[in-house]
């Protein structure tokens, strides 16, 4: 029998500890995914012990103590260890750690202390409980020194020497700008021979794209869109030359979360074979929202950060651009002031079409989700998504820009039978409009072929078992490659 493979995954944030963002949901259920599956690695969990984390909830059990290197002296940290569903955790401890205020911050240098900590503390305490991973996998900026001080390092550390690692890309555009420096303070030098662009031969992110095996991203299209100027974080013509150990994952939806079936927080549950029951929860919404109740009103909704790259401000224009549509729609999100105000002026704009609710609201999240006929995700660009994939769970069609992970979970109703939702390409408030109409067209003409939309949309496999078993033969492939050093 062959040995199980050790995997020592690193990450910023991760649920039930710590969540701000979609990593923290990926990061807390990849990992149990891949223990669970048959053959699946003996995969460990690393955290930082964030103060935001309830430690006391967690019967956190010490680990070890010892000191990681740095220029002004080496610095104290503990490792702590607990474990959730079978999934051992390790938390690091030590100085920048427990004093920041917040997960992340908007001091890239402050944070590149921390986290550059993080990394190198993590792959300390693998060292000093002597478990020995075949493969580090890091995520994003925050852990990507640990995979640049394997590169450098695996000629001489005897530890790390036959160590595989996998860089993760959640969002390329955050690469850890002002943490170069603080890199060298560890002892990891910029990379003037990396064939980098100059500008980007100290920060964490290029160089654990540098230093990984393998890389991937969290959709086949943006790991594709990675490669193009648009896209690349002025990375493209880097990132070009290493196709080859370049993948895209797309992510899981966690399926036991997001189920109409058995949601406690929508009104009434259903799945397939009962979507009329759906109706139900549409005449709730509207009523909530003080609309007027008519299951022939089409409603539209967006929830989401309002944040630049989900395009909410091109979505507002959109919606004003086809305003003479008998759609109504409600706004769920918080995020940029500017964003919120344009979101708050439509609704005074079209008092008797627009519900704007600025605040995060899960519960009202999932009714919406139950409730709206099609769900706007206008993204200039979406490495995953969740939203498509939660709206389609729960019969709620997609109407999105074609781009990365949404390109890859949307099947347009014009491109095959196997339709599930609407694309449009340009990121226009023109294309949106246009869009908006193609799907009204839809509903209020013919109610069979939409249903048809959301019962394919329902019956898409999100799984995080299938993503994990890609990540799976990702990490066995790598262990059959030759290790380049
Ligand atoms: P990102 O992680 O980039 O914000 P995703 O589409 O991957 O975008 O995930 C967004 C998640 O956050 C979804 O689960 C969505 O329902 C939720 N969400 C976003 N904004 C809100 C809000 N204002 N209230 C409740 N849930 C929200």
């Amino acid at each position: 029998m062959s040995k199980r493979l050790k995997v020592l995954f690193l990450a910023a944030e991760a649920v039930p500890f710590v969540k701000v963002g979609g990593l923290g949901d990926v990061a807390g259920t990849l990992p149990r995914a891949l223990r669970a599956l048959k053959g699946g690695p003996d995969i460990r969990m690393v955290l930082p012990l964030h103060p935001q984390v309830d430690r006391d909830k967690l019967n956190l059990k010490p680990a070890a103590a010892f000191s990681v290197g740095h220029v002004d002296g080496s610095l104290r940290v503990q490792a702590f260890e607990t474990e959730v569903d079978g999934l051992p955790v390790y938390f690091i401890d030590g100085g920048p750690i427990a004093e920041a205020a917040s997960v992340y911050s908007s001091d890239s240098r402050a944070d590149g202390y921390k986290y550059v900590l993080f990394s190198m503390g993590a792959l300390e305490m693998a060292r000093i409980l002597d478990w020995q991973p075949d493969i580090v996998h890091a995520q994003d900026w925050h852990t990507a020194a640990a995979i640049y001080y394997i590169k450098l390092n695996r000629k001489y550390d005897a530890f790390y020497k036959k160590c595989r690692t996998l860089l993760t890309v959640h969002n390329l555009p955050y690469l850890g700008n002002e943490a170069g420096p603080v890199m060298q303070d560890f002892g990891l030098p910029a990379a003037v021979e990396s064939g980098l662009p100059e500008w980007s031969q100290q920060m964490p992110l290029p160089l654990g794209l540098y230093a990984a095996d393998k890389i991937n991203s969290v959709s086949p299209g943006y790991a594709g869109e990675m490669l193009t100027p648009e896209f690349g974080s002025g990375l493209y013509a880097y990132l070009a030359g290493r196709k080859k150990d370049l993948v895209g994952i797309l992510n899981g939806l966690d399926e036991d979360s997001w189920d109409p079936k058995t949601d406690e927080k929508i009104p009434v549950n259903f799945n397939r074979d009962s979507l009329v029951e759906r109706k139900e929860n549409k005449r709730q919404l509207q009523d909530e929202l003080n609309l007027a109740v008519n299951p022939r009103i089409p409603l539209l909704s967006i929830i989401s950060r309002m944040d630049h790259q989900k395009g909410i401000d091109t979505a507002i224009e959109g919606l004003r651009l086809a305003a003479g549509l008998p759609w109504r729609v409600v706004i769920l999100g918080t995020g940029t002031p500017e964003i919120e105000e344009q979101a708050r002026q439509l609704g005074r704009d079209y008092p008797d079409k627009v519900r704007t609710m600025i605040r995060y609201d899960e519960g009202l999240a999932r009714r919406i989700y139950a409730g709206s006929d099609a769900i706007l995700i206008p993204s200039r660009y979406e490495p995953c998504g969740l939203t498509q994939m939660i709206g389609m769970r729960y019969g709620c069609v997609p109407i999105a820009r074609a781009t990365g992970g949404l390109k890859d979970t949307i099947v347009d109703f014009e491109d095959s039978e196997e339709n599930t939702g609407f694309l449009f390409a340009e990121g226009s408030a023109e294309a949106l409009a246009e869009t908006i109409e193609r799907a009204l067209g839809l509903f209020l003409n013919d109610q069979r072929r939409w249903r048809g939309l959301q019962l394919r949309g329902m019956a898409q496999d999100f799984s995080w078992m299938r993503s994990a078993k890609e990540y799976l033969t990702l990490y066995q492939s790598m262990m059959a490659e030759k290790l380049r050093r």
